[in-house]
């Protein structure tokens, strides 16, 4: 009797033999099937379970490089002696993990009673680092949502954005990217998100303006087609906005 390997072992094998850095392992699963692996993107799925650890082993031996690149005395320096684990473990774990972990699991569910009223969320705590210096973007973000076939959890909404934003960014994809997500769970006939964040690569590098923010917003379906509704939604957030406590 003839037995024979499932696929997927076979493709493991083969990996193994062939002596690669496991982010090479990855990054040739990505590009045989022609993805994206921009930093905003999430490559969970290019993932094995266990493969996360070996990861962070390897980053973390090239922030070891980087450290003495910077001629830091990692070797003596107390301060700086587990730093390179430390970093690896936040990025893939913890600032980063938008695209290392799969979307948190929401459960939509049937809108019965046809609510088509609209409603906000927010102000929703964003976290992200600007993908051209990896310093941090923090700020807020609202969401507005005009019910259609589909309802998820407020909570739901804050754990979605999370996911999106703990990613490098520049906030104009960020904002599409999180809009295109909800779209997917709960298909509203119209949805509006405004994200207002300060950049640190503007607050503690370059041009060093401490309270500089950016804000910017994006309306779809009947937010886009129906100005009162527009204006209802921003009208919402203004109300919502971190300044009042109630
Ligand atoms: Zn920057």
């Amino acid at each position: 009797m003839t037995s024979t390997l499932p696929n997927d072992n076979i493709k493991n094998f083969d990996e193994q033999i062939t002596n690669k850095l496991i982010s090479e392992i990855i990054r040739d699963r990505i590009k045989s099937k022609g993805v994206r692996f921009s930093a905003n993107d999430n490559i969970a799925d290019f993932i094995n379970p266990g493969e996360l650890e070996i990861l962070e082993k390897e980053v973390a031996s090239r922030i070891r490089d980087l450290l003495k690149s910077l001629i830091i005395d990692i070797d003596n320096d107390h301060n700086t002696l587990e730093t390179a684990e430390r970093v690896s473990k936040m990025y893939l774990n913890e600032v980063f993990k938008g695209r290392y972990y799969e979307q948190p699991k929401v459960t939509s569910f049937p809108n019965d009673k046809n609510l088509d009223e609209i409603y906000t969320v927010g102000p929703i705590s964003v976290r992200s680092a600007c993908s051209h210096h990896l310093v941090p973007i923090l700020g807020e973000c609202w969401i507005g949502i005009k019910p259609g076939n589909k309802v998820i959890g407020l909570s739901k909404f804050a754990r979605v954005a999370d996911w999106v934003f703990s990613r490098p960014h520049i906030q104009e994809e960020a904002v599409m990217i999180l809009a295109d997500e909800i779209e997917k769970l709960c298909e509203p006939k119209g949805l509006g998100i405004i994200v207002k964040a300060q950049h640190y690569c503007m607050k503690w590098r370059g041009v060093k303006e401490p309270n500089t923010s950016m804000i910017n917003s994006v309306v779809r379906g009947d937010f886009r087609h129906d100005i009162s509704l527009k204006q209802e939604f921003f009208e919402l957030v203004k109300q919502q906005s971190s300044n009042n406590n109630y």
